[in-house]
């Protein structure tokens, strides 16, 4: 009797171990027939994406990296802190489509698919950001930021573009803090592009800020070559001062102000006239230079 009852208790383990290889079978079938979805592909139209790069999603933005997983992620990150904050200041539609980014390993990989300046240390070209993760840096992420700012404003507000305006956005939100998960506009980053340039007293002594003329209307200054960090800083300076100065007394005028081309016409339209406002201006950006040499 112990045999018999044995016997029908092994061809009822035989009878389960059978239903549940069936049960593999028809799954293992399944899966075959459709198949896990294929990785995404490239960005349609980007070039100078390195051999090996892998594509990282995230919410908005496609990454196209030779960077470690983690030196991408945090580069992601970041950028989406930005895209956060810079549609809290100028509402943008949610795109249909990602912003592509190309994220280099190092320097020496973005300097060989450079197609901007020499001395550029990102660039945004034909819809992409082109950045390059700098470890070590005390602030490794300023640069894709920046170039960010630059593909939001054309590609999301659709902001024509005047060459000092924009690098003044695209400075304000690059040097900008990062702290516990987000972008504290306004609270100024001395690690980052142009703002470091503070402490400089050869940059920000002679000739500065360069005239709200000049950068209105990219004419009549010294020249761009060798007095880069000059032109950078001040545009920054300005649209500093435009959204903060007086609790933001001109925040909302600044933002018709690029709305409507941000040249010298739409300034005076939207904001005053260009004489007094560059009066208080220029003692702003003497309270930011002091404020940033004060220990
Ligand atoms: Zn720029």
């Amino acid at each position: 009797m112990v045999a018999r009852h044995l016997h029908r208790w092994l061809l009822a383990l035989v009878a389960i171990a059978l239903t549940g290889l069936v049960a593999y079978a028809a799954l293992r079938n399944r899966e075959q027939a459709h198949p896990p979805p294929a990785p995404p592909a490239a960005t349609p139209g980007i070039i100078g994406i390195p051999a090996g790069a892998v594509v990282i999603d995230t919410r908005h933005y496609r990454i196209h990296s030779t960077a470690s997983a983690s030196h991408a992620a945090d580069v992601g990150q970041a950028l989406e802190e930005l895209r956060a904050a810079y549609a809290g200041l100028f509402p943008i539609p949610e795109a249909t489509s990602k912003f592509a980014v190309v994220l280099y390993r190092d320097r020496a990989e973005f300097s060989r698919h450079n197609r901007s300046s020499p001395w550029a240390e990102a660039f945004y070209l034909d819809r992409a950001c082109y950045a390059y993760f700098e470890a070590g840096a005390r602030n490794p992420y300023h640069w894709a930021m920046h170039e960010a700012v630059h593909q939001l404003a054309r590609e999301g507000s659709g902001f024509r573009r005047n060459r000092w305006m924009e690098e003044g956005l695209a400075s304000y939100f690059s040097a900008s803090q990062r702290a516990d998960g987000r972008l504290h506009l306004g609270m100024i980053d001395p690690t980052a592009y142009p703002a470091w340039w503070l402490t400089d007293s050869a940059t920000t002594k002679i000739g500065m800020p360069i005239a709200l003329e000049v950068l209105l209307s990219g004419q009549g200054g010294p020249e761009v070559d060798t007095h880069v960090n000059q032109y950078y800083l001040s545009a920054w300076s300005l649209t500093h001062f435009l959204l903060h100065v007086d609790d933001g007394r001109y925040a909302r005028a600044y933002r018709a102000f690029l709305q409507e081309g941000a040249d010298a016409e739409a300034f005076a339209r939207h904001i005053g006239p260009i004489d007094s406002i560059e009066g208080a201006w220029i003692a702003y950006f003497r309270a930011q230079v002091a404020a940033a040499n004060t220990p």
